[in-house]
């Protein structure tokens, strides 16, 4: 059966990264087997231009309908002096919380060709290739009670809270040990077991979901020391699984340590495999309709939406190998190249990945 896809091009180098990945996906359909159907709507500063709202009923009951949605970025400063409910970014909550996305990955990879542009000694990061699994619906972003009370002296006091569910943790815990089974079956589970009872409690469950998988490695680790230890000797870890907080902050960690924002997917799931895919990187307004962005987050979002929700391992390592080859040609966008390298456009980046895909698997 021909797997539904909705394409959300959004705002700035959105449409611009969007139109690679169509290339993309057409190329798949055409010369590799993949049975697809392409549908597009609106999201973000273009839904709220065309319809009034950043995320119209129409998209988002397009999105439902499909197996997987691939977004390509939301806003622009034309847009920050919306009131709140209208912003670009809503758009973009809306519809992670009406799909129940409850897992999002963040892998950070950096091609050993690329290995120049982190902060951290090459040989530290040349060849990293870690995956990040964060929940994102509950912890303490989403824990009530929260607010700002004042206190009979006066005196104001903030107030959020960390809970978790045993449920919400197995589910998580679930999803990054099947990643791990994808990839070389070793999990990091991080939390504060040492101070927290919400970890204690995380500790216990992802224990008890291990039994299900003997195959994968598992490890605890304090979050304190897996901020150190991500950037002291990052290849050591494979998968990390943790809280939506620990996540947040450790995945864009993570993600500096490749120093390439272009080059990084993501995907968010749902319990039945189901995802949103998105580059991490934002809608750049400094160099949108320049055919300056760099393309391949977001071809490397297909890659994973090939993976996670299309079950084609095959094509997402097709993808992924020929954005190698092209990286191995010398081909870079501005934010990829050294000083003084010569750099390609957006479409000519996505053209070389299109033509490197016969080479590939
Ligand atoms: P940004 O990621 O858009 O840009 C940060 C810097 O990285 C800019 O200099 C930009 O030119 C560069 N950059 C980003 N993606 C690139 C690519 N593919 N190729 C080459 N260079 C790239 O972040 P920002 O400037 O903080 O935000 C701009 C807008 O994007 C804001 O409206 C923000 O709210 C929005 N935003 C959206 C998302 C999303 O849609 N998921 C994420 C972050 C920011």
């Amino acid at each position: 059966m021909s797997a539904r896809i909705l394409l959300l091009p959004g705002d700035g180098i959105g449409p611009e990264v969007s139109a690679e990945a169509r290339k993309l996906l057409e190329a798949l359909a055409r010369d590799h087997g993949l049975e697809v159907t392409l549908d597009e709507g609106l999201i973000g500063g273009a839904a709220v231009d065309a319809a009034g709202t950043p995320l119209p009923a129409e998209t988002l009951d397009r999105a439902k309908a499909a197996d997987a949605v691939l977004l390509g970025a939301v806003g622009g400063p034309q847009y920050e002096s919306l009131p709140r409910e209208r912003r670009p970014e809503r758009g973009l909550l809306g519809i992670r919380s009406a799909l129940g996305l409850f897992a999002n990955l963040r892998p950070a990879v950096l091609y050993p060709q690329l290995a120049a542009a982190s902060t951290l000694r090459p040989e530290v990061v040349a060849g990293l290739d870690i995956l990040i699994v964060r929940e994102l619906t509950g912890g303490l972003y989403f824990g009530t009670p929260r607010g700002i009370r004042t206190l009979e002296n006066g005196e104001r006091e903030g107030v959020n809270t960390l809970v978790y569910r045993e449920s919400e943790i197995e589910r998580i815990a679930r999803v990054a040990f099947d990643a791990a089974r994808r990839r070389r079956r070793r999990l990091c589970s991080v939390d504060k077991a040492n101070v927290l009872e919400v970890s204690e409690l995380w500790r216990e469950v992802v224990e008890r979901v291990h039994v299900d998988y003997p195959d994968v490695a598992l490890t605890h680790m304090y979050v304190d020391n897996a901020a150190m230890q991500l950037v002291r000797a990052p290849k050591q870890f494979d998968v990390l699984v943790t809280t939506n907080l620990f996540g947040d902050i450790l995945s864009d960690e993570a993600a500096m340590l490749t120093g390439s924002i272009g080059m990084l997917p993501s995907a968010s799931l749902d319990a039945r495999g189901r995802g949103l895919y998105e580059p991490i990187h934002g809608s750049a307004p400094d160099i949108a309709g320049q055919n300056r962005a760099n393309p391949l987050a977001t071809l490397l979002s297909v890659a994973m939406l090939l993976r996670y929700s299309l079950n084609r391992e095959d094509l997402a390592r097709r993808v992924e190998e020929a954005v190698g080859h092209v990286l191995d040609r010398g081909l870079r966008t501005a934010d990829i190249a050294a000083p003084g390298e010569p750099v390609c456009g957006t479409s000519e980046m996505g053209d070389a990945v299109v033509s490197a895909l016969s080479e590939a698997a």
